[in-house]
C-alpha cells in the first residue's frame, strides 16, 4: 500500500494542516523529484518532511544514504514499516529549523544534497537555514509553492531580498511544475519543483556579512527608493546613502527591486569602504 490517504486511514491518522502535510500521492509526481534531487548513486541526501515516506522510499532506491528529518512523531510507525527494508535511511524527529545541518549529516556534512517536498509554510525559513549554515549543501531539489518558486528565479525589476539571497548562494531554475492534484490533500497552490546549484564560491566579489547587511537594508522598506531605504536600514542621513549609492554607480533613486547581484555587491564595497573610513576618521579624532 503507498496511497498516503489510505496509509494514514489505516494507521488511525490524518493530515495535520498546521504542519503543511500534503502529501504526494501521484507516483510520477515522486519519481521526478527523486531523479532531479539525486544525480548519482554515491550521494548522501538530506530529505526535509518524510511524512508517510514516498519521496523517501524512491530516494533510498537512487542514493547511498538518506537521512529523512520528521517533525510529527505521530507518523513514526508508518515510515519504520515502509522503510524498513532500506538500511541506507535514517529518519531523526526533530524540527530542520532547530537541527545543525553538519549535525545531521555526520560525516557527509562536506558533502551532500538537499531533496525534499517542504512543509509550503516554511519554505524560505528552510532555505535560509540551509544555505546560510556553515555545511551548505552542494544541490537543493525542492518542491515549493509556485509563488515563491518564481521569486527564487526572478530577475532585476522583480526582485526581492528572498531572490537576492538564493542566487547569492545558488543558481537556481525551475526544474518541474505539478498541478494541486498531485498531492493529498490539494493544497490551493500550484507547486514547482526548483533546482539550486550551490556555487562553490559567490557569484559576485563582497564580503558576505556586508553584502546582506546592504540587501537587507535595501529592501527595508517596500516601494521607496533606494537612498530612503538605505538610509533608514543602514541608519545614516539619506545624502549620505544616496553619496553611497554614487560611489557604487548606482542611481539613488532607483528602487531596490531593479538591482542586480553585481549593484548590491558594488553598494557592499562602497559600504565597507565608508565604515573603514569612519574608523581612521574616529581614530583621529
Ligand atoms: N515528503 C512527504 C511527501 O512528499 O509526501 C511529505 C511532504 S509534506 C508537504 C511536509 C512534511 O514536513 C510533513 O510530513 C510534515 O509533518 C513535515 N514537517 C512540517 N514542519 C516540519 C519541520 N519544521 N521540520 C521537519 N519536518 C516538518
Amino acid at each position: 500500500m503507498t496511497n498516503p490517504r489510505e496509509m494514514l486511514t489505516a494507521y488511525g491518522l490524518s493530515p495535520k494542516k498546521a504542519l503543511g502535510q500534503n502529501f504526494l500521492h501521484d507516483p510520477n509526481a515522486v519519481e521526478k523529484i527523486a531523479s532531479i534531487g539525486v544525480q548519482s548513486a554515491d550521494e548522501a541526501v538530506l530529505e526535509i518532511g518524510p511524512g508517510v515516506g514516498a519521496l523517501t522510499e524512491a530516494l533510498a532506491k537512487r542514493a547511498r544514504r538518506v537521512v529523512a528529518v520528521e517533525l510529527d512523531e505521530s507518523l513514526t510507525p508508518i515510515l519504520h514499516d515502509r522503510l524498513k527494508p532500506y538500511a541506507n535511511v535514517e529518519i531523526v524527529y526533530g524540527d530542520i529549523l532547530k537541527q545543525d545541518p553538519a549535525a545531521v549529516m555526520g560525516a557527509d556534512a562536506e558533502n551532500y544534497v538537499v531533496a525534499a517536498n517542504v512543509p509550503y509554510y516554511i519554505t524560505s525559513a528552510i532555505l535560509r537555514h540551509l544555505l546560510e549554515s556553515s555545511a551548505r549543501p552542494r544541490r537543493l531539489t525542492i518542491m515549493m509553492q509556485m509563488e515563491v518558486a518564481e521569486k527564487l528565479i526572478a530577475k532585476p525589476g522583480d526582485m526581492s531580498l528572498l531572490t537576492v539571497s538564493v542566487q547569492y548562494y545558488a543558481k537556481a531554475q525551475i526544474a518541474a511544475k505539478f498541478p494541486p492534484a498531485v498531492f493529498f490533500p490539494r493544497p490551493d497552490v500550484y507547486s514547482a519543483v526548483v533546482r539550486l546549484d550551490v556555487f562553490e564560491t559567490p557569484p559576485v566579489d563582497a564580503p558576505e556579512a556586508v553584502f546582506f547587511q546592504v540587501a537587507k537594508a535595501g529592501f527595508s522598506q517596500k516601494r521607496k527608493q533606494l537612498k530612503n531605504s538605505l538610509g533608514s536600514g543602514l541608519h545614516i542621513e539619506t545624502a549620505e546613502a544616496a553619496a553611497l549609492c554614487i560611489t557604487a554607480g548606482i542611481d539613488p533613486q532607483r528602487r531596490p527591486e531593479t538591482l542586480t547581484l553585481a549593484e548590491w555587491a558594488a553598494l557592499a564595497r562602497a559600504w565597507e569602504g565608508k565604515r573603514a573610513g569612519h574608523t581612521l576618521s574616529d581614530l583621529d579624532s
